[in-house]
């Protein structure tokens, strides 16, 4: 079996890489990326797995292509599994031709995981299709940047002047003006739309179309950088009719997510797929407790309560941990009454096969102990298992109406001890428009983490708060939330997102 793997990264949108791409990632020992793959994919990575970057970005060479071409060849005799990772296809502009050669020549045997080229996902997301029958029989990829070593350009600019085929440049931006100007020359009517994206499928997305007369105008004036796909075609004209991408709500905004690492991917994904660029920032981390006696007491005397309360899906998790490290089950709940603080926590136990007797409508404490007074609570034995450090409204209201109530403790949250440096040079930049706070814990870590003077200098930037009890915290730092939903869920604090942006 072969031990080197020249792997497509797709054109940047995390969701646009293979499953291939990703076992490979995912098994590596060696990992060999370059500028235009996007990084995302290197938390798949083992973690002892080695991660070397040689990437170029324009003229700045890491490492120039001959010393990578040793570097892997060098790392594939050790036998150990190489990713060699490029942006896009590895064979369109990737120089994996090259690679592939020189391992065939070192008697390596490779193999090659194709990836969505940014010539066609760029034009895609920016409502371009390369081809339509309206418009073209045919697609050239074609470089726009040519080895300079070359005496004689190997485009032939002629052919591409004659014929109607749609024209997808790569690194073409420097080259522009010389692109259109030898189009126009060789018979390109001036009219033909072309369109430039930037950044193509990412959340930084951007594109414009023009025409071959005015295109490099046009991108002189807006400062238009690389990297970027040139098209050239009559397909251009469809831009406007069937953007998709571009219509996102959230696209190319930048929103710094609190959330625990382990909680935050519904939250990230979802923003995400409105076309937010999310800058996962998290202030919590949630840990196992040092020690589960107290928990082993408790489920080993479980059938002592009527009721279990769980508030939160890490309650779930955690309690379903320890029932499993002792041999145990859902089983044990027999027909005791189960109550979930929210939807999340309900899904979380339908997973093990309860169905919750009780979800309140809002998580609201007050509203919880009507509900669960309506069914009977009253005077019973609760027991809620949850974090270590917790608000104790529930169980004092539980109590105030005679309840037998028992607070578990089966995990804990800490604070996470991260550098901000990061996140206060997005915001430096003007690349980020909403911090979201999704508990009191978020907001009293962030301000750990951030100065909230720091913070303050920067009042354009939203905070959308998930309710009002964490709307509370962030006043006690001085700060009002402009964004907070009806509804306290991550859902409802996305729609509230929506509906400001
Ligand atoms: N192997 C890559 C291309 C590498 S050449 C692929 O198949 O996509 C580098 C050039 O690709 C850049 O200069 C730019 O023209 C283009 N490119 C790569 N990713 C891009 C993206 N996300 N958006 C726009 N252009 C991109």
């Amino acid at each position: 079996m072969a031990n080197v793997f020249l792997v497509g990264a797709g054109p940047g949108d995390p969701g646009m890489v293979t499953l291939r791409a990703k076992e490979i990632i995912e098994t590596c020992d060696i990992m060999i990326y370059d500028y235009l793959a996007n990084v995302d994919f290197l938390k798949w990575c083992k973690a002892e797995c080695e991660i070397l970057y040689v990437g170029k970005k324009g003229g700045d060479h890491t490492l120039p292509q001959e010393k990578i071409n040793e570097l892997i060849i060098e790392k594939a005799r050790s036998g150990k599994i190489i990713c060699r990772l490029k942006g896009g296809d590895p064979y369109v502009f990737g120089r994996g031709g090259e690679e592939g050669e020189e391992l065939v020549e070192a008697g390596i045997d490779f193999e090659v995981v194709p990836g969505i080229t940014a010539g066609v996902a760029a034009p895609a997301y920016a409502g371009i299709p390369v081809t339509h029958r309206d418009h073209t029989t045919s697609v050239c990829f074609i470089t726009g940047h040519e080895d300079p070593t070359k005496s004689e350009s190997g485009n032939n600019w002629a052919v591409y002047g004659q014929s109607n085929s749609t024209l997808v440049f790569y690194m073409g931006v420097g080259n522009l003006p010389m692109i259109a100007k030898n189009l126009m020359e060789n018979g390109r009517d001036a009219e033909t739309p072309v369109a430039l994206v930037r950044w193509g499928t990412r959340c930084n997305q951007t594109s414009f179309v023009s025409t071959l007369e005015n295109v490099a105008e046009e991108a002189e004036k807006r400062q238009w950088k690389a990297p970027s796909i040139i098209i050239v075609g009559g397909v251009c004209s469809l831009h406007d009719k069937l953007a998709w991408f571009e219509k996102k709500a959230l696209l190319g905004k930048g929103v710094i997510v609190t959330r625990a690492r382990e909680q935050a991917s519904g939250l990230v994904n979802i923003l995400q797929g409105h076309g937010a660029c999310v800058h996962e920032f998290p202030t919590i981390s949630v840990e196992h407790l040092d020690d589960y006696n107290e928990v082993e007491t408790a489920i080993l005397q479980l059938a002592r309560y009527q009721w279990v309360v769980f508030t939160s899906v890490n309650g779930v998790k955690f309690f379903w941990e320890q029932l499993a490290a002792i041999g145990l089950d859902s089983r044990i709940f027999g027909g005791m009454q189960i109550a979930a603080i929210g939807p999340a926590t309900a899904e979380e136990l339908k997973a093990r096969g309860i169905i919750p007797d009780f979800v309140p409508e809002k998580y609201v404490a007050e509203h919880v102990v009507e509900g669960l007074l309506e069914r009977g609570i009253q005077g019973q034995d609760v027991l809620i298992p949850r974090a270590r450090v917790a608000r104790e409204v529930l169980p004092e209201e539980l109590k105030k109406v005679g309840c037998n109530v028992t607070v578990l403790p089966v995990y804990e949250t800490k604070l996470v001890q991260a550098s901000s440096k990061e996140i206060e040079d997005a915001m430096d930049k003007g690349a980020i428009n909403y911090v979201t706070f999704t508990s009191s814990s978020t907001v009293e870590n962030f301000f750990e983490l951030v100065n909230p003077d720091v913070f303050r200098q920067y009042p354009e930037i939203k905070i959308a708060s998930i309710g009002p009890v964490t709307t509370k915290t962030l006043e006690r730092f001085g700060f009002t939330p402009s964004i907070e939903p009806e509804d306290y869920t991550i859902p409802g604090l996305v729609d509230a997102l929506l509906m400001d942006a």
